[in-house]
């Protein structure tokens, strides 16, 4: 689904992934582990051909992501929940993101239950909580019905109920076989939701195995 080869990112002198080989398979949920720092950020963006990779690269279903055709280029993202025009309403954001990605907007009343935003959906981003932000990006990752979901830091700025609901919503998402790729800095909170790790430090692999393995190791 996703596989990633050597992938290599420099910004002047500063090394941010440095030859990173990892795949995410379909039905499970992948936990891409590293504090902050470690290149997860980079990595996601060359994934979805935001950057471009100094060396190496990451495919999706085979191929980089601009190459993709339309059905298969659904892939759901998650990149920063505070990049979000305020001055539109919920269901305002979901319309306009639904055009301009040639998303069907049947979808819209779904994916803002499936988050908890169905009271909220009239209301202006602009006085909405971080937690609120990361609800409604995680809906619009969602609109396209995606088989490959990217979220970066999903957890930030969520309570325990809002970590909780995003547990066993990603948990639900990989049990209907698609690929889910998640990243974090909390070891314990990945312990919970990925069945498998990506652990990564300085832009380099440290760990590639089953969240049942690691947890035996620590
Ligand atoms: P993470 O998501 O794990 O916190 P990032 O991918 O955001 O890590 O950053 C990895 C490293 O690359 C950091 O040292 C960061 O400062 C650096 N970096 C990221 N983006 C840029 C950029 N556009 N220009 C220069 N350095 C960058
Ligand atoms: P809008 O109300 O903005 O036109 P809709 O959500 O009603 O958007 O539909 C968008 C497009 O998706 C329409 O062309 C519609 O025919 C199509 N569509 C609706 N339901 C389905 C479906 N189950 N499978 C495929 N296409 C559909």
């Amino acid at each position: 689904m996703i596989e990633v080869r050597n992938l290599t990112k420099r910004y002047g002198a500063t090394t941010a992934v440095d030859g990173l080989d990892f795949r995410v398979e379909p039905g499970r949920v992948t936990g891409f582990l590293g504090p902050n720092g470690a290149g997860k950020s980079t990595t996601l963006r060359m994934v979805l051909g935001l950057d471009r990779p100094t060396a190496g690269e990451a495919l999706v279903h085979g191929r980089p992501y601009a190459e993709l055709e339309a059905p298969l280029r659904r892939v759901g993202a998650l990149l920063d929940a505070h990049a979000v025009h305020g001055g539109r309403t919920a269901r305002g954001h979901l319309r306009w993101l639904a055009a301009s990605n040639g998303l069907p907007r049947r979808r819209l009343d779904e994916v803002l239950q499936q988050v908890g935003l169905a009271e909220a959906a009239d209301r202006r981003i602009k006085g909405f909580s971080l937690g609120m932000r990361q609800r409604l990006g995680v809906a619009a990752a969602l609109l396209g019905d995606p088989p490959v979901l990217l979220l970066d830091e999903p957890v930030n700025g969520l309570d325990p109920e809002g970590i909780r609901w995003i547990r066993t919503l990603l948990r639900g998402l990989a049990g209907e076989g698609r690929a889910v790729l998640v990243s974090s800095h909390l070891m314990a909170e990945m312990a919970l939701t990925a069945d498998h790790l990506v652990v990564v430090g300085r832009g380099r692999l440290l760990a590639d195995l089953s969240t049942e393995a690691f947890l035996a190791q620590h």
